[in-house]
């Protein structure tokens, strides 16, 4: 898979992306990632490619051509299929694990980070497909909500992460946040870690941890709890943890 960024600051991206795992799998080549500078699209001696907003107002807005033209060289439009395009903004839908899930099985997405106002619309009408946003908060650019999405669009694909059983069994993945983890020492400020942790019982374990993990959704995100997806045990166990809160209350 292909992901490209466009930005007016490719080594803060490079940075980032040449770092931990995400840089492994770049040089492992088990993703290409690009960073390419809008401003060498410019088209005009002083390299501008921001100007004011028609209607007034104070800030800058990015111009449509250097975007334009920035994305046109990142495929050949006779022999590819146009990439996947996706503008990070304030006023996108809300990113999630679904959406990372999604954007990776996709051959080549570009990602595109505004910058001072945003961006002229009429670029985003020409070429976006979809609106992408990190949190109902506003940031001074699109370079960290596009790091964001690449680095969890790249640990979904084959052979990024040791194995796959480390994104399946996380929060967000099945609907449920992830059950409590632990490491050594087995006892730390007085504090035991779980004996059935200790304990080598694998199915006990495995029990265990589903249902610290629907405990965990149930207390802190209630709203992500899809019942139907429990076994009949499980919604029972649900069942008790209900009533336990109800009488604690
Ligand atoms: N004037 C815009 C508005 O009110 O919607 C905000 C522009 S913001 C200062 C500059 C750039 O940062 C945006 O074009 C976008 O690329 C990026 N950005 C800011 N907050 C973001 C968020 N929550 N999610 C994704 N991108 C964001």
């Amino acid at each position: 898979m292909k992901i490209s960024i466009m930005t007016l600051f490719p080594e803060m991206c490079e940075t980032v992306l040449s770092e931990s795992i995400i840089g492994r799998a770049r040089k492992a080549e088990k993703v290409e990632l690009n960073c390419v500078n809008i401003r060498d699209f410019a088209g005009n001696k002083h390299n501008k490619v921001d100007d004011t907003s028609y209607g007034g107002g104070m800030g800058m807005v990015m111009s449509a051509a250097p975007i334009y033209n920035c994305f046109c060289s990142l495929y050949n439009a006779n022999t590819e299929e146009k990439p996947h395009l996706i503008y990070l903004s304030p006023k996108g839908k809300i990113f999630n694990q679904q959406k990372a899930v999604e954007l990776s099985k996709k051959s080549h997405i570009v990602l595109l980070c505004g910058h001072y106002e945003g961006v002229d619309q009429r670029v985003i009408d020409e070429i976006v497909d979809e609106e992408i946003s990190i949190g109902d908060f506003v940031l001074t650019g699109g370079e960290l909500p596009a790091l964001t999405v690449a680095d969890a669009v790249c640990r979904m694909l084959p052979g990024v992460l040791a194995d796959e059983v480390c994104f399946t069994e996380e929060s967000h993945f099945d609907g449920l946040l992830e059950y409590p983890q632990y490491t050594k020492p087995d006892e730390w400020m007085g504090r035991r870690v779980p004996d059935v942790l200790l304990s080598g019982h694998h199915a006990n374990i495995e029990k265990w941890r589903r249902e610290k993990a629907i405990e965990e959704t149930y207390k802190r995100r209630p709203d992500m709890l899809n019942e139907e997806k429990l076994s009949k045990k499980e919604r029972q166990f649900l069942e008790e943890l209900k009533r336990n809160s109800v009488s604690n209350e």
